[in-house]
């Protein structure tokens, strides 16, 4: 099936500028995008606005867990499953519906994913391409349970061919970048003429 959609990794919910961008990025539908917002929880920052925000978006929902800290996202000790688990009931405890995982740094293990579909969400941490830092989890495509990113917007911008499913990722810190924040909707723009846009959540039913 030819299908297009796009996912964010949505890091710095409480810092205006970024949020002021993706906000308006995401209720704007850029080309017929309804962009799924992947969302690290608070860590030590005040949950009151974080929780205002986040409540305020109305495109599908992930949780983007950052293990170490908000700016190291891979682990560095304790148990990665648990956190996964204790994030997921903290923001179902806060009303908001997850259905979407993808782990920071695209670290993932065994135990995450058995926490992961044990609550439910469709696992996003996964790329069909060799990432330039090395350490993911590289699939050939979509699979039952796994939706994993198959363009960066660079790779997007610069791709002639397109393979029949195209998941565009960027960060939300992309958008405080003029050129990088323009290169993705040109990027959102090309694959819309080429591909029918979906979001997450039509993929994942
Ligand atoms: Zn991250």
């Amino acid at each position: 099936m030819k299908v297009a959609t796009a996912s964010c990794h949505v890091e710095r919910i409480l810092d205006d500028g970024a949020w002021g961008r993706l906000s308006r990025l995401l209720a704007g539908r850029p080309s017929g995008f309804r962009i799924a917002a992947l969302v690290r929880p608070p860590d030590g920052e005040p949950e009151e606005p974080w929780l205002e925000r986040v409540r305020s978006l109305d495109v599908p929902l992930g949780l983007h867990t950052h293990w170490t800290s908000p700016t190291h996202a891979r682990p560095t000790g304790g148990d990665p499953a648990a956190r996964v688990r204790r994030e997921v009931d903290w923001l179902r405890g806060h009303g908001l519906a997850p259905r979407f995982f993808v782990g920071g740094g695209w670290y993932t293990d065994e135990a995450v994913r058995e926490v992961v579909a044990g609550a439910g969400l469709v696992d996003l941490t996964a790329t069909t391409f060799p990432l330039p830092a090395g350490g993911g989890r590289v699939v050939p495509g979509p699979a039952p349970g796994l939706l994993p990113a198959t363009h960066t917007i660079g790779m997007a911008v610069r791709a002639l061919r397109l393979p029949d499913y195209v998941h565009l990722y960027f960060h939300d810190t992309d958008l405080l970048d003029a050129r990088r924040s323009a290169a993705l909707r040109v990027a959102l723009f090309q694959i819309g003429l080429r591909r029918p846009v979906l979001p997450l959540s039509a993929l994942a039913a």
